[in-house]
């Protein structure tokens, strides 16, 4: 009964009142184990042999349906978190339509990627199904509407991170791929590399027989409008010409990215992240989300973390591998330590941005020191929130 205890235990990862729970569980079934023991051995002693065995098969009874009765009683959690970007998210930029469209989009991938949970997915097919979802939703930026390059093209990178194993898959600077995410997931699963880039990771999406996209696919007219608007203040600075707070902030805010970190049944955990990048960079440049350790990161031994901000700052300070070293390393929570990073970390740097992360115990933190984030976050307690600003309880 022991081993049945301690396995279990070792298997999920119930929280307090859980634990509470299944402590006075294995409680009882110890004292009725130990109690039928010792009448078993009166019946031997009183030369019963017979009632012996009854009570052996009693006892054999008793212990399955106690550890099933046990089980059901604080099944394995299942999360996922998500987030649609960062940046200047804030009511007064927001018309009623726009804010109920993104929190409708949001919705629809949240629940998309629980809904592979709760029929017993793993994380990694809920993460992908939630970041595609919002890939093909032309409002984020990834996939259709991720914003452009200063050429007026959608370069794409996404990464996807496998807690279990660990594996990974990444790919970056793709112009004609639908889903960048599901190309990701290919490299991780059918390459022996993680990152494949441009045109090489073109060509092995097409050995592995997906169908490659036009560019025009990707082109949104609200991010060709975007585009003209931070080319303009680039030239302006260019020629020293004095911009409006309003005309900067519209071309350096444009952050966006998409995410997710999930937990399913089996305890695995997993990460992904997908996007455009930043509005008029320059071609060939790549951020953070497709490097393994500063976008995206997943590791059952510690954590889930998918980032939303200026991949620079991510990239230098290693933002999604650092969360999950402070959890491993000096035992800070999740809580604590998305904390340390986001709040501490990056903003003594100055990096602008968020992100999301996820523990074994379903433990959920989505942190920003932006303006506003998109998020959302279900878990099988009964969670589900969508969020867009930093005081969202009202919304
Ligand atoms: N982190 C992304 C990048 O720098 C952009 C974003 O999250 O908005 O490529």
């Amino acid at each position: 009964m022991s081993l049945i205890t301690r396995s279990y235990r070792l298997r999920v990862y119930p929280n307090g009142a859980q634990r509470r729970l299944l402590d006075r569980w294995f409680g009882a079934t110890r004292w009725l184990w130990n109690t039928a023991l010792e009448i078993r051995s009166e019946a031997y002693r009183m030369s019963r042999p017979r009632l012996s065995e009854i009570i052996s098969v009693l006892l054999i009874v008793a212990a399955v349906l106690l550890s099933a009765a046990a089980c059901g009683a604080a099944p394995a959690p299942i999360a996922i978190v998500i987030h649609g970007g960062a940046g200047v998210i804030e009511p007064a930029k927001m018309s009623p339509a726009r804010e109920a469209s993104y929190r409708a989009g949001l919705a629809a991938a949240l629940d998309a990627g629980y809904d592979v949970l709760e029929r017993g997915g793993t994380s990694l097919d809920a993460v992908t199904a939630a970041v595609r979802l919002m890939e093909d939703d032309p409002q984020f930026n990834a996939g259709r509407g991720a914003v452009l390059n200063h050429d007026g093209d959608a370069e794409l990178d996404a990464a996807i991170m496998d807690g279990a194993g660990p594996r990974a898959g990444a790919v970056a600077a793709v112009l004609h791929v639908k889903n960048p995410i599901e190309l990701a997931r290919l490299v991780m699963d059918k390459s022996p590399h993680v990152l494949l880039v441009a045109g090489g990771a073109e060509d092995f999406a097409l050995e592995q027989g997906m169908a490659l996209v036009p560019r025009d696919y990707f082109r949104t007219a609200a991010r060709e409008h975007e585009l003209e608007e931070a080319r303009g203040v680039e030239a302006a600075r260019a020629a020293g010409t004095p911009t409006t707070r309003a005309a900067a902030a519209s071309g350096e805010n444009r952050m966006g990215t998409v995410g997710a970190v999930a937990l399913d049944r089996a305890g695995n955990l997993a990460a992904a992240t997908s996007t455009g990048g930043l509005t008029n960079k320059h071609r060939g440049r790549v951020g953070d989300t497709p490097l393994i350790g500063a976008g995206t990161y997943a590791n059952n031994e510690s954590c889930a973390v998918s980032g939303t901000g200026q991949g620079e700052y991510y990239i230098r300070q290693v933002v999604a591998y650092d969360v999950c070293a402070l959890v491993l390393y000096r035992h800070l929570t999740l809580l604590q330590a998305v904390h340390e990073v986001v709040q501490v970390k990056l903003r003594r740097t100055g990096g602008e941005g968020g992100v999301i992360a996820l523990d074994r115990a379903g433990n959920i933190a989505m942190d920003f020191n932006s303006v506003g984030m998109f998020r959302g976050a279900r878990d099988s307690h009964g969670r589900r929130q969508i969020a867009m600003y930093r005081d969202d309880a009202h919304h």
